[in-house]
């Protein structure tokens, strides 16, 4: 099954109604606190049997969201095909890019759906470059600020950050809204305190639509 319908209640967004990924196994990110590690990780590969997926119309699907299919390590012919699939069988749904190396969104910039939005995970402004091996969170900024096009991002699992300089970042990158998760896997993140965490979703509510995920309940 390449294609699952996403339940209430569970840890996905609860704005995608289904997710679906061809780009599996080990994501080369390799984030310390990555819910696919609860599951043996067989090495990245391409399933073509996905390929045969009947992706439906109407739909919002996360693609890609259990490996960073955007990751540098992954083969652009996989991309390729898995947009080809989007856009020539099933151009009707709208669709979620999510990357931690959206640098990368601009090699495949001809090859998008009709109906697509691209996204990013900024955690924190900080480097906590010991928890992941996806480029810097000021680096995914820099990059994902240069697109001109729809963008979300995700701060989940939010992590300790700087009130000064985090609400700017967010705002200069010009997000159609912020989705803010906390960890839910009890991965001992550095975590921000209440305080700090509805100081950010008040500066950010300033510019921008905020959509508080119930996992972040815990820390409020
Ligand atoms: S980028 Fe996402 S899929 Fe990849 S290791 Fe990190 S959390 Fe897991």
């Amino acid at each position: 099954m390449v294609m699952n319908k996403v339940k209430q209640g569970s840890q996905m967004y609860p704005w995608v109604t289904h997710t679906w990924n061809v780009i599996k196994g080990k994501c080369p990110h390799d984030c310390s606190y990555c819910y696919m590690k609860r599951y043996p990780q067989p090495e990245l590969h391409f399933d073509e049997k996905g390929l045969k997926t009947d992706l439906g119309k109407g739909n919002t699907i996360f693609v890609g969201s259990s490996c960073d299919m955007w990751a540098e390590d992954v083969s652009s012919l996989w991309v390729r095909l898995t947009l080809a699939h989007c856009i020539d069988k099933h151009p009707f749904n709208n669709y979620l890019f999510q990357s931690k190396n959206p640098d990368r969104f601009r090699e495949f910039a001809s090859l998008y759906p009709p109906n697509f939005m691209i996204g990013c995970t900024i955690e924190t402004n900080r480097d906590y470059s010991f928890i992941s091996k996806a480029p810097a969170t000021y680096n995914r900024k820099v990059a994902i600020e240069r697109y001109a096009i729809p963008k979300m991002i995700s701060i989940e699992p939010i992590m300790d950050f700087d009130l000064e300089h985090f609400p700017k970042w967010i705002e200069d990158i010009k997000p159609e809204f912020v989705s803010i998760g906390a960890d839910s896997g009890n991965n001992h993140l550095p975590e921000p305190s209440a305080y700090k965490i509805k100081a950010l979703i008040g500066s950010l509510k300033e510019f921008t639509e905020v959509k508080v995920k119930d996992n972040l309940k815990r820390l409020l």
